[in-house]
């Protein structure tokens, strides 16, 4: 058993009861667990602010100053504690409303602090909301002066004194003994050409920095580190795979060219094409598939779908498609019959509102192979949809499912597994996309069709509604379509409802000349048909709907898109909601409206959709505003559980751990090769690794 694995309770000056709290509250359980809770900030000693400099725009700052009077105001649940510090250049006004009897206890008058926190202004005098206070003490020589600074919780600070300064002796005890059990995890080859501390240093530093430059490198090798050995899991399963897990090879393609000479109505774009070749390359290639698409909104990524599903027909093998919604599968399915049927291809569609005849026929079909390509929802997971020889396996909106869903379409063969395509709109930022697709390989359509005008985006407030409404009229009457959407958070689903059902008839009031189809989640599947089939037929003219209709919905006829209370929109939504227009030849129109009161946050979103279209630029900006466990939702969460490593910031570290990892895994395969042992040795050793990638494969 390694050192790391002993028990805390085992570190002196823990003891059975701090063991049971460490454990119960911070998840320490053993050495291990302790010395990787790095501080999430330091505390520069030697840095501080003038109180008389202090204002509103200051992030967390410090000032150092003795305390002038505290006293208790206010009674009951608006009892607060008040006190004043004071340096040579003004007063502090300093505020508490939780903890207020320990605070009394703790808090000395006449005593110098130093006090942490982010200042504001308050009736013109600098104030403090809950700062965080320490005795200034004598810094002994050689003593650091970036104090690291551990979280923890209130009631370990408050009732245990377990504070920060508490863990950071712990931490330090546990170094004094640890530093001797600490084994090199990287190779020297890496460790030189990135000129890395070693690990037994980064430990030391990333607790007790010596200096700003010695606590920058231990966490770049610490970064550094974390991201090399998920990459380098992800690139050795994939290489595996490659070699283990064979392929249907489909190389004829005398339907496909059928179809492009005949039936083909528009040209491939190059990056379409590109596309369609890597795919074809790899059903070529006797391996299996398992390839990302990304593509930007209106990139054209079921025709990609359609053609390699093509592939699999001509070689005798089936496919399926399924998309997230009944919408979507209904579109596709819609669209792509219409070639199928040209082309002499059987197509079936099959979703959770199909009838039990219906599909009693349908799984029949596909069992004895009669029907050659199947599009659906969830629905075709089900262990009753069997086929004789499924081929091929595409997702499409990919992130709108869960990680374990790909594999479960990988067991529709008992023979031998389908090749996967898994396409995605959502354009995730090329970081994001190498942790979590990092066993794939990608594809990017990086073009849009030829003659596609950029859609024009406008931030208005709700007071210009009157002219909003009159410019969706003109629209009209030019012969286009308008889609309305209003927010659905599933939270508060029942305000959310009423919210569109009141849009829904004041649009019909400021609308009475026109007909009006409306969709949400509370609609049955065949109402929700029924309404779309309206819009599509242009029986109706504008759209009122909940975000339903965010996925790929295709009305290239429709040019207006109006999202009503934008500002509670994420990012990405805003930009596949705007992706909903400007899909065929007429200037498009997104337009997103908003009360006044705007957080920062949500000023930027406006700003971002407003300046720009480009989909990568916006994956970008989303997931520096929300950090990337949000933005992929909670289906994938547990995913990208890193100890140091951010990937919205960390994106050049990543793509050199990746690049390093590569090289190690061609040089030397199977990690055998003396000098990369270190690799080999903590490779094993993760076995319960941050990520869990038994999910995903
Ligand atoms: P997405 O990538 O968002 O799924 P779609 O596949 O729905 O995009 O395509 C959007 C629209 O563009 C569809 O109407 C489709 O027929 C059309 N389209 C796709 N490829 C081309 C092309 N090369 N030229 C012109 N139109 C295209
Ligand atoms: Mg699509």
């Amino acid at each position: 058993m390694s050192f790391f694995n002993t028990k805390i309770e085992n570190l002196r000056s823990v003891g059975t009861q701090r063991a049971t709290l460490l454990q119960k509250e911070l998840n320490i359980f053993t050495y291990g667990d302790l010395i990787q809770r790095y501080p999430f900030r330091y505390l520069d000693r030697t840095q501080f602010y003038n109180i008389v400099d202090l204002h509103d725009d200051l992030p967390y700052v410090q000032v150092k100053g003795v305390l002038r009077g505290r006293e208790v105001v206010g009674e009951g649940p608006k009892q607060r504690m008040v006190a004043k510090v004071a340096d040579a250049s003004g007063e502090l006004e300093l505020v508490w409303f939780k903890g207020v009897k320990w605070l009394q206890s703790m808090v000395k008058n006449h005593q110098e602090y130093i006090v942490f926190g982010k200042p504001s202004l308050f009736n013109g005098k600098p104030q403090m909301a809950h700062p965080e206070l320490e005795e200034v003490t004598e810094t002994k020589p050689g003593q650091s002066y970036l104090q690291p600074v551990y979280n923890t919780t209130e009631k370990l600070k408050n009732y245990h004194r377990l504070d920060s300064k508490a863990l950071a002796r712990l931490t330090a005890d546990l170094l004094r003994i640890a530093l001797p059990h600490i084994h090199e995890t990287l190779s020297p080859a890496l460790i030189a050409r990135y000129g890395l501390m070693s690990k037994a240093d980064a430990l030391q530093q990333i607790h007790f920095p010596q200096s700003t430059e010695l606590l920058q490198a231990a966490r770049f090798r610490l970064k550094f580190e974390e991201l090399f050995y998920v990459q380098l899991k992800l690139l050795r399963q994939k290489t595996q795979r490659k070699v283990e897990l064979a392929g249907q090879i489909f190389r004829e393609v005398p339907t496909l060219v059928d179809f492009y000479k005949n039936h083909l109505t528009f040209d491939l774009t190059g990056a379409q094409k590109r596309v369609i070749h890597d795919i074809y390359k790899d059903f070529c290639s006797g391996r299996q598939m398992n390839r990302l698409l990304q593509g930007d909104v209106g990139s054209g990524k079921t025709i990609v779908a359609f053609i390699s599903m093509l592939m699999a027909a001509d070689n005798g093998a089936q496919s399926c498609l399924m998309a997230p919604t009944e919408i979507l599968a209904d579109q596709h399915y819609t669209g792509l019959k219409v070639y199928a049927d040209q082309l002499g291809i059987s197509i079936g569609k099959l979703t959770g509102s199909s009838r039990t005849a219906e599909r009693r026929v349908l799984h029949e079909q596909l069992r004895n192979g009669e029907m050659h390509m199947l599009v659906g929802t969830h629905a075709l997971l089900e262990d009753v949809v069997q086929f004789r020889n499924l081929g091929l396996t595409i997702m499409d909106e990919q992130h709108r499912f869960g990680v374990a869903q790909r594999s479960r379409l990988w067991q529709k063969n008992p023979h031998i597994i389908p090749h996967v395509l898994v396409m995605t709109a959502t354009p995730i930022p090329r970081t994001l996309a190498m942790t979590l697709y990092g066993d794939l390989d990608v594809s990017v359509i990086d073009e849009l069709p030829a003659g596609r005008k950029p859609i024009v985006t406008v931030h208005r407030y709700d007071s210009n509604r009157l002219k909003v409404f009159q410019f969706l009229r003109d629209q009209i009457a030019l012969g286009r379509q308008v889609y309305i959407v209003y927010p659905l958070i599933e939270e508060s689903e029942t305000l959310d409802y009423k919210d569109l059902t009141d849009g829904y008839e004041s649009i019909q009031r400021a609308f009475p000349e026109f007909q009006i189809s409306i969709v949400h989640g509370r609609m049955k599947a065949e109402e929700k048909d029924y309404e779309m089939q309206r819009f599509v037929k242009r029986e109706t003219q504008i759209m009122v709907a909940t975000t339903v209709i965010e996925v790929g919905v295709n009305v290239p006829n429709a040019s207006v898109m109006v999202i009503e209370s934008a500002e509670r929109f994420g990012l990405s939504q805003l930009h596949q909601l705007r992706g909903r227009v400007g899909r065929g030849a007429d200037q498009s129109y997104c337009i997103l409206m908003t009360g006044y009161k705007l957080s920062k946050d949500s000023r930027t979103r406006l700003e971002t959709m407003v300046r720009t279209n480009n989909g990568f630029e916006i994956a970008d900006i989303d997931l520096k505003l929300r950090g990337p466990g949000d933005l992929m939702g909670t289906q994938q969460s547990g995913v990208l559980d890193l100890l140091i490593a951010d990937l919205a910031k960390d994106g050049r570290i990543l793509s050199e751990s990746r690049a390093a990892a590569q090289e190690l895994l061609n040089e030397d395969p199977e990690l055998a090769l003396p000098q990369n042992q270190n690799i080999r040795r903590h490779i094993e050793s993760l076995s319960s690794t941050a990520i869990n990638w038994s999910r995903i494969s």
